[in-house]
């Protein structure tokens, strides 16, 4: 018999539809060293993502890996036409090259929509399926937060999801898609799936997976691990800032040659899913001024001041002005250092000259995110110019650094703005570090993120508030005029009940 021939592929990227930023090829190409191709995927990447997983299963076993793509871009707007052919045709271009292929492993990350492909992940995936036949396996490996559509799990062999939130399972993933797929190409098993959408959204709870009624349904299904035929179930509680016909919450199951069993189980955990769902809808938010009058009653520091309505990791433009203008309003309020951070390029560019000591202005934010915010004015004395990579604190990528382009702090009174070429992830405590603050020493840090925070600045806050500002990513989903979501959909609509 000839030596099994895998493909190995990933696309990462969580499209936001609200967002008014798009993605384009160049956020490929900038993300954590750009798209990898061919033999380049296999070097030293310093990247522990899905690819690692493969590779350690499948480098382990007689046979053959064969790189194909791994592509990934910050989380943002949808990836554009054009954008979206070249991954295609990049993808296309790499299997024709490789020939026969008896399987393929894909991570795409279940959540990408491009311009006129509303599921961009099923549309890869299909293209894997086109290339290796019925009779070859594909499996795919996904972030939980996927919108599972029919057509990712029609061409898919099986899907397997990560298990943690925020998500440190991302590698061992990669590593069971690959076992999952090296135990079916040995006949070991027959996999069957079976899936059940949910007709409920909700945003990612304070805590992700590691506590409450998630925690309650992620442990229930890992431990179906250990019941006969069972090979993995997964839990996708999907992506809510995205409008697309198969939007919802998603229970899968995988068995051995078992359908029924497939069908009860992704039954069974829907249902669990249903029945929790005031459970997993966020706790109501307070206004920035309220969260600003709160901070300067509370006795510690730092206190966090997070917006999740722009998380950059939830594909939110993250130069969203609004926490910032209140912020700047209320800052007189504050005995102590209040720490904040924009993405923009075009400020930074604008004061590429800037020495430390000048007083300079300039409109910051409200550049990327065009639609929920506008620009804001303003002067302030330049502390510190420098530029990245910093540490990635939040551990939100695959590697130990993240890039920062030109990074500029000014002072504002006793508010310290930090101004990146790029946008990050945070923003971190190493970026505040960068430009010489001890951020656990303000008093108040604003944060843009939802879930993030709680990996850096959890432990040491004196008190976390949750701002309800405008973005592309508010808790607040009845904010949104969702069109091509099929309805009813909770919390979108109340008043009905479901079953599977
Ligand atoms: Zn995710």
């Amino acid at each position: 018999m000839p030596r099994l021939r895998i493909g190995i592929a990933r696309f990462w990227h969580e499209s936001n539809t609200f967002s008014s930023a798009p993605t384009c090829i160049e956020d490929f190409e900038k993300y954590q060293g750009g798209t990898l191709v061919g033999e380049a995927m296999l070097g030293d990447t310093g990247r522990r993502d899905e690819i690692a997983g493969f590779v350690e299963v499948l480098g382990a076993r007689d046979v053959e890996i064969v790189p194909l793509v791994s592509a990934g871009a910050l989380p943002s707007g949808l990836i554009t036409k054009r954008a979206a052919l070249h991954l295609e045709s990049e993808l296309r271009s790499q299997l024709e090259a490789a020939g026969r292929l008896d399987g393929i492993c894909i991570a795409p990350h279940g959540a990408m929509s491009a311009e006129e492909i509303a599921d961009f992940d099923g549309h890869l995936i299909q293209i894997a399926r086109d290339h290796v036949g019925i009779d070859g396996v594909v499996v795919t490996a996904l972030d939980c937060h996927a919108i599972a559509t029919r057509r990712m799990f029609e061409a898919s062999t099986a899907m397997v999801a990560y298990r943690t939130h925020p998500h440190v399972d991302v590698a061992p993933t990669g590593a069971r898609a690959a076992r999952l797929l090296m135990d079916a190409l040995e006949g070991k098993t027959r996999p069957v799936m079976r899936m059940r959408r949910v007709p409920l959204i909700f945003p990612p709870p304070d805590d992700g997976a590691n506590s409450g009624a998630l925690k309650e349904l992620f442990d229930l299904f890992t431990a179906w691990d250990e019941r006969e035929r069972v090979i993995g179930c997964s839990l996708c509680p999907a992506f809510a800032w995205q409008d697309v016909p198969e939007q919802g919450v998603c229970a899968i199951a995988v068995t051995d040659d078992d359908p029924d069993l497939a069908q009860q189980l992704a039954d069974d955990l829907a249902r669990r899913v249903w029945s929790v769902r005031d459970r997993v809808q966020p706790a109501p938010m307070i206004s920035v001024p309220d969260a600003m009058r709160r901070a300067a009653e509370i006795d510690g520091f730092p206190v966090v001041i997070t917006d999740s309505a722009d998380t950059v990791g939830g594909g939110a433009p993250g130069d969203n002005s609004a926490l910032l203008e209140d912020v700047l309003a209320h800052r007189a309020s504050i005995d102590g250092l209040i720490l904040a951070h924009l993405p923009d390029a075009p400020a930074v560019a604008a004061l590429c000259d800037a020495k430390v000591g000048d007083v300079v202005s300039v409109d910051v934010g409200g550049k990327r995110d065009t639609r929920f915010c506008n620009p804001v004015s303003v002067t302030g004395k330049v502390l510190c110019v420098t530029e990245g990579p910093i540490a990635d604190d939040f551990g939100a990528g695959t590697t130990p650094t993240t890039e920062t382009g030109p990074i500029i702090c000014l002072e504002i009174d006793n508010v310290r703005l930090v101004l990146t070429g790029r946008v990050i992830h945070g923003p971190q405590p190493s970026l505040y570090e960068k430009v010489g603050i001890e951020p656990f020493e303000a008093k108040v840090v604003t944060l843009k993120t939802g879930v993030g925070f709680r990996k850096a600045f959890a432990a040491v806050a004196a008190e976390v508030l949750r701002a309800d500002c405008p973005g592309a990513e508010s808790y607040e989903l009845t904010r949104y005029e969702f069109e091509h979501v099929q309805r009813p959909i909770h919390p979108l609509d109340q008043d009905f009940d479901w079953e599977p």
